[in-house]
């Protein structure tokens, strides 16, 4: 068994787990980072929503923003608003070092996955990346462990090399809208070698304006993918 793996196990079993939202103590053995009371407070995204960016719209057509540019990425979904639970949880997994609920918001993200046909199915998973010093400061990439639980939910295999970030940006949400794209152009370099002909599904945690994803997709597409989307754990609306 991994070590990491195995000092996971250990400290399971040495502190008792507090759900993730209410932090009120899990009984032992119970495998969900959320309690009974607070599961229900994980809730989807309502429809209708913009056919490519997923936010609420009337009708089934593009939001305003989608019909006034083209994008990169064809398409944006999440398992989940950013609300209550959601924010919860990936606050544990994203600044608590609690890995095992990224592995199960994965898992949910596998088992949302038929509430989203137009997704079709992806050549290969690919986790928005971290910049190296991130990723040295917080020992893992959340996006990797959601992808991770997703590929091996749907048996579509993850890449997780190939797309990189160059650029340690500002948190994105210390910045306005339009600051978000400048702070990320030319954030991300692809692997001309590995996506050439692909379709590619980005895998993130939080999607709030897109902009992350539509940098990566440009990247991805620049390097010969033949298209690109995108599947959040969270949409931030
Ligand atoms: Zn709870
Ligand atoms: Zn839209």
């Amino acid at each position: 068994m991994h070590a990491a793996r195995m000092k996971g196990l250990l400290l399971d079993l040495l502190w008792p787990q507090t759900c993730a939202h209410c932090r009120r103590d899990l009984p032992r053995g119970y495998a969900e980072p959320l309690c009974a009371a607070c599961l229900p407070r994980l809730r989807p995204v309502d429809r209708p929503w913009c056919a490519r960016c997923g936010v609420p719209h009337p009708g089934a057509g593009l939001c305003a923003s989608c019909r006034a540019s083209a994008s990169a990425c064809r398409m944006i979904r999440a398992a989940s608003l950013y609300r209550e639970a959601s924010v919860s949880l990936i606050h544990a997994f994203k600044y608590r070092g609690r890995k095992s609920a990224a592995l199960w918001a994965g898992g949910c993200m596998a088992r949302a996955w038929t509430r989203f046909p137009e997704l079709g199915r992806p050549d290969a998973l690919v986790p928005v990346p971290l910049h190296r010093r991130r990723l040295a400061e917080r020992g893992y990439n959340q996006a990797e462990l959601l992808a991770e639980s997703l590929g091996r939910g749907l048996g579509i295999p993850l890449m997780r090399r190939g797309l990189a970030r160059l650029k340690n940006t500002k948190p994105q949400w210390t910045l306005g809208r339009k600051k978000r794209l400048e702070n990320l152009a030319g954030a991300f370099a692809a692997d001309a070698s590995l996506f050439r002909g692909l379709r590619v599904l980005l895998v993130d945690d939080v999607c709030t304006t897109g902009a992350s994803l539509e940098e990566c997709a440009r990247a991805l597409r620049r390097a010969g993918a033949q298209g690109v989307s995108a599947y959040a754990f969270a949409r931030e609306l």
